[in-house]
């Protein structure tokens, strides 16, 4: 081991959004250290991630597994103690690898997903953080099961698979205010019992963090636009 952990070099992006959060969850009585900055490192490589991971940083989220086997593994020998989130959509035929690469994933929304990331972690020993998402604006072209269907499927990820579900994801439509949706899942959460909510983007986090966000996923806001 090098030094690496103990560096703690600034990154002006990674600080301005801690701070925002930091404010958020203050404004709402809520502890900044209960909710839990991933950092979505799609689309940029080694180069840009690495004077984050430089400032301290150590959860990140990718969308795709392709892309997150073929740049994170390296990353991972230099610093052992990342975290790292699948926010996107999970194929089956891609669910072992899933399972070996990742910490978390925040995209169950079928049965058979659910079913095939049960099988993988028996095989692998290995237990994720998992997160249902649901399709809170109800949106034909969005992944995520519909609220009505969320306490059904919770349960059958739960009861049937033997899943242990630590909370529920959303993404807002685009054209929407994301504070009803947030609001909305929070609520939802609640009701079935579940502590985590992954939610907020660059451009809604702080709202999220004031209904009551565990887990933001925040990328443009740090790295700048992608490309
Ligand atoms: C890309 C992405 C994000 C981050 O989006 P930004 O607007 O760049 O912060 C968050 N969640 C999911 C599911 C994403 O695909």
């Amino acid at each position: 081991m090098t030094t690496d952990d103990t560096i703690s070099a600034d990154h002006q992006g990674l600080r301005a959004v801690k701070d925002k959060i930091a404010a958020a969850a203050k404004d709402v009585g809520r502890s900044p250290a209960d909710i839990e900055l991933i950092v979505v490192s799609k689309t940029f490589g080694p180069d840009e991630i690495l004077p984050v991971l430089n400032a301290g940083q150590r959860h990140f989220g990718e969308n795709r597994v392709q892309e997150a086997a073929g740049k994170w593994p390296a990353l991972r020998d230099k610093f052992p103690d990342i975290t790292l989130h699948l926010i996107g959509p999970l194929q089956s035929n891609k669910t072992k690898e899933a399972v070996t690469l990742f910490d978390a994933i925040h995209s169950i929304d079928r049965p058979k997903i659910a079913k095939a990331i049960a099988e993988e972690q028996a095989k692998l020993n290995k237990e994720l953080q998992l997160f249902i998402q649901v399709n809170t604006g109800e949106e034909p072209q969005k992944a995520g099961v519909l609220p009505r269907d969320t306490a059904q499927f919770l349960d059958q990820c739960q009861n049937e698979f033997g899943l242990k579900i630590t909370g529920l994801m959303c993404i807002p439509p685009v054209d929407e205010e994301p504070a009803v949706h947030f609001a909305f899942l929070a609520k939802l959460a609640r009701e079935l019992d579940l502590p985590g909510l992954s939610m907020g983007m660059s451009g809604d986090f702080e709202a999220a963090v004031e209904l009551g966000a565990t887990h933001v996923r925040v990328g443009s806001a740090i790295f700048g636009a992608r490309v």
